[in-house]
């Protein structure tokens, strides 16, 4: 692992790592995972840099107190500075280049200009008194911390307005510049951050949206104390009660989350239910409980269908924060794994069985393969095929109409728990007979089986910006959940609040056999199993290490090994796992 104080340093590793082979395949191409934070790291912050190695060729963690996102009368001076421990468990956890600057690295003299003071001091130093934000009428930090010759970001107004933009002034406008900062220097294909700052996190979606950044932005849930606490650097500064009174917001929370799971929907109810407990512990001073909206921090009446529940508070000096996501919806499924472990075909039954949808995405990649073979466009065009793909209208319907009020019109009515079963009977739309495909105005449900599709599916799909599109559109299609999709990484990239996910399995060997055994029925046997062996797990290495969409197993994945199981029964543990959810 490298250490790098400066931005030139850390750029020419960078440039140097990414640098391809003559002739690689792109598919392959070195992709590099970002994990921000501000140091003093935690197993929070190391389950972010293990998802981050899972995902990249290469990680990089960001170590630096961005004294912008602080206020005057916070703990910027007092926030814990570890870099050497931190250099040594970023090592041990895999990670490929710390970069930890000065703030004079990174800001160079502008964030002190206004103050007539432009040499470089320590960052300890030059801070004091610093950054007194808050917003003013016309939307900007006020003039104490908005900094002339400083080019900042600032977040829409009204997404600031609440939660902890509410009591921390500036806050956001910091975080926001420094994020952006850093993503245009490392340039990640991915950037790792924590549910736990769900408001930042809502945040910088809107920020890498709005600004046209090209990273992918991957939320990782909280990580907690035994005692649910959730995990923090600032838990350090608690004192021995401190600590366990601090055990109270996540407590809070889960006593709402029992209310809402029992119907309870409107904002009065749940935050008295917070209330409720918080009186418990007298010594906690209360910042705010708030119900928003998860991606747009819209201020709830009441969950319709998903809404964030947060708290901040501090005990004696410390500052303590925690939310919950509360989702009323028919749950997804996600079922990820190597080829040939039999996914499609269990995600089918399963849909079948449970009277869901079943979100077929090779179709649509097949699809638009159809609509570039169409067109004449050459295949490996890859900017005239995302012109294309972003712009084509792409239907799936099933014969048993739409869902109410989804706005899409893909699948069957979602039934409700008590009419689940006689609606398993009746639904067919989740089979592939009755899906009909559109594009374009084109049925083409019958033109993406060909054989010129089927041929040519594998190279579209591999282009980013078709999959990129596609995602985007599948996560629509999910929005109001009960949906059942197979692939490589929908529980931890399409669909990563998946409620059921599942990663089957089979040995090498077992793939093998069964592969050899389809290809006997269909009377093309001219490849030995032990190629076939070797064939899959070259596949496999290849799944696991692409740039695009690699395989990997979410942390809360149910692991099935499917060698033993006949088809029915892994059915049948899937289908038990989401009564299990769903009960
Ligand atoms: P910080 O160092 O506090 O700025 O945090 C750096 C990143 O780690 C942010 O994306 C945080 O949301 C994330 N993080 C902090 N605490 C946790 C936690 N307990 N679980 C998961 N992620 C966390």
């Amino acid at each position: 692992m490298q250490l790098f104080k400066t931005i030139a340093g850390l750029r020419s590793y960078l440039t140097a790592n990414r640098r391809q082979p003559q002739g690689t395949d792109p598919i392959a191409a070195i992709s590099v995972g970002f994990v921000p934070t501000m140091g003093a790291l935690h197993a929070g912050h190391l389950s972010l840099i293990r998802r981050a190695r899972q995902e990249n060729d290469r990680v990089v963690v960001s170590i630096f107190v961005n004294p912008l996102q602080f206020g005057q009368n916070e703990d910027f001076h007092s926030y814990p500075k570890t870099l050497e421990r931190d250099s040594q468990l970023c090592d041990t956890a895999g990670v490929d280049a710390v970069f930890a600057p000065s703030t004079a690295e990174l800001y160079g003299t502008s964030l002190y200009a206004t103050e007539g003071n432009a040499t470089e001091q320590s960052g300890t130093e030059q801070m004091t008194g610093r950054i007194n934000a808050s917003p003013s009428g016309v939307g900007l930090p006020v003039q104490s911390a908005y900094r002339p010759s400083l080019t900042q970001v600032l977040p829409p107004e009204a997404m600031m307005a609440v939660l902890c933009g509410s009591v921390r002034p500036g806050h956001f406008a910091g975080v926001a510049t420094v994020v952006t900062k850093l993503l245009n220097i490392v340039q990640p294909e991915r950037a790792y951050f924590g549910q736990k700052d769900a408001q930042q996190i809502a945040i910088l979606r809107c920020l890498v949206q709005d600004l046209n950044l090209p990273v992918t932005l991957v939320p990782c849930p909280t990580v907690r104390e035994f005692d649910g606490l959730a995990m923090s650097s600032r838990n350090q500064y608690l004192s021995t009660e401190e600590r366990s009174h601090a055990t109270i917001l996540y407590r809070s929370l889960q006593a709402a989350a029992q209310l809402f799971y029992q119907g309870m929907r409107r904002r009065a109810d749940l935050i008295g239910a917070v209330m409720g407990e918080l009186v418990a512990v007298p010594a906690l001073q209360l910042d705010y409980v708030d119900l928003v909206h998860p991606t747009t921090m819209t201020p709830l009446e009441q969950i319709e269908d998903t809404g964030l529940l947060a708290i901040a508070a501090r005990l004696g000096s410390t500052r303590l924060i925690d939310n919950i996501v509360l989702r009323h919806r028919q749950p997804i499924v996600a079922i990820d794994g190597p080829a040939g472990a039999g996914k499609s075909t269990v995600a089918r039954q399963v849909a079948r069985q449970l009277g869901l949808l079943y979100l077929d995405t090779g179709a649509m990649y097949r699809a638009v393969t159809w609509l570039v073979l169409q067109s004449g466009m050459a295949l490996h065009d890859e900017p005239a095929v995302a012109e294309l793909v972003s712009q084509c209208d792409l239907r799936l319907a099933g014969s048993q109409g739409s869902r109410p009020s989804s706005g899409s019109e893909l699948g069957q009515t979602a039934p409700s728990a008590d009419q689940e079963s006689s609606q398993a009977q009746a639904s067919v739309a989740t089979a592939q007979s009755t899906l009909q495909v559109t594009i374009n105005g084109h049925d083409v449900t019958q033109a993406i089986r060909s054989l010129e599709v089927t041929s040519q599916v594998s190279a579209i799909a591999a282009q980013a910006a078709v999959r990129t599109e596609l995602v985007k559109r599948q996560q629509d299609y999910g929005r109001r959940g009960g949906i059942v999709m197979d692939g490589r990484d929908i529980g931890t990239h399409v669909f990563p609040d998946a409620e059921v996910k599942v990663f089957l399995t089979a040995s090498v060997r077992e793939r093998a056999r069964r592969r050899h055994h389809d290809l006997k029925e269909q009377g093309l046997i001219d490849i030995s199993q032990a190629d076939l062996v070797q064939a899959i797990y070259e596949r496999d290495q290849k799944d696991s290490s692409r740039a695009i969409a690699p395989l990997c197993k979410a942390v809360d994945a149910i692991e099935i090994n499917t060698d033993t199981l006949t088809i029915e029964e892994v059915t049948a543990k899937i289908v038990s796992l989401y009564r299990a959810h769903q009960s």
